[in-house]
């Protein structure tokens, strides 16, 4: 158990760290408020514990990568999911197109952008409207309640998110992604611009926790097989160029994404989430990162 008033205290401490940016590669992004802060840790009772501004909505981003990986391989199976794409961390940025090129021609990992639009190409369905709502349908399972769609935030990475569309061009190029581009990159323009809270990622991060059972409302989301997939490539690249030092200092699997989201996993125990929006030269929420590392350091949590 961590204690409410540990929380307060490490919220307290970092709400003054005004370090990092904002991000506006996609403009509607830029409009976040920088001073929010919320911290959520939810147990596997589905019990949170929160401070600060845990029910503020913003988009998920890269933190929906994970979660639909396990869509994919409940779908396919792990074979077929990684005949696609790899499991080793790409030591470079979350949006690298460099690794594609230069090597196997086959993403490094699905926490990368080209991993994560070659799996969000395997969702099934008969047509994109049906692939998108499963996965608005998964989303909102691991939240327990109904997620939506950021229209503006999606509309504005659709237009300008060139790098991702070349990602997409160069993986359809290589034949790792087949049928139409535009539904594989879209469909991940989409989960990225999903609307959830603090509160809510922490319910996701703790059906991880839970081994693949949302703990509030019973519903298995994804099998314990899979949450172990999912897990071990969150801890080897959810921290896509600086997994290795947050392996070091915080030891636990993690997702962030850059609206300022942050998820962590203490398997068989927590589920927790924060929201701050300035983000360090990797992507990471600033705030959200120092919480962790002073968190895990204080209640040693790191799996080793
Ligand atoms: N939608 C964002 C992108 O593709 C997600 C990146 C992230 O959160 N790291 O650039």
């Amino acid at each position: 158990v961590i204690e409410i008033a540990t929380l307060e205290r490490l919220h307290t401490r970092f709400a003054s760290l005004d370090d990092g940016e904002v991000a506006t590669y996609i403009p509607e992004l830029s409009k976040a408020n920088a001073r929010h802060f919320g911290v959520s840790v939810c147990d596997l009772e589905g019990t949170a514990r929160q401070v600060g501004d845990v029910q503020v909505p913003f988009t998920v981003q890269s933190i929906s990568k994970p979660f639909v990986y396990g869509l994919a391989l409940e779908a396919h199976g792990r074979e077929a999911v990684h005949a696609r794409v790899g499991v080793e961390p790409s030591g470079d940025a979350f949006n690298s197109i460099i690794e594609l090129e230069r090597h196997s021609h086959r993403p490094y990992n699905p926490m990368v952008n080209a991993g994560a639009i070659a799996v969000s190409a395997l969702v099934p369905g008969a047509s994109s409207e049906e692939r998108f709502s499963r996965v608005l349908e998964a989303f909102s399972g691991y939240a327990g309640r109904t997620l939506d769609v950021d229209h503006s935030v999606y509309q504005s990475e659709r237009s300008t998110g060139h790098r991702n569309l070349a990602i997409a061009h160069l993986l359809r190029h290589f034949g790792v992604i087949s049928g139409e581009l535009d539904d594989a990159v879209d469909r991940y323009f989409k989960q990225c611009s999903v609307q959830a809270t603090a509160h809510d990622l922490s319910l996701f991060a703790a059906t991880l926790a839970n081994g693949g059972v949302n703990p509030r409302t019973g519903r298995r989301m994804v099998s314990r097989e899979h949450v172990r997939c999912v897990l071990s490539l969150m801890f080897t690249c959810g921290m896509y160029d600086s997994a290795g030092e947050w392996a070091f200092t915080v030891g636990l699997p993690a997702k962030s994404g850059v609206s300022g989201g942050l998820i962590v996993v203490i398997p068989g125990k927590l589920g927790m989430a924060t929201y701050s929006p300035r983000l360090d030269r990797h992507g990471h929420s600033v705030r959200g990162v120092a919480f962790f590392r002073a968190l895990a350091a204080e209640r040693d949590l790191s799996l080793f």
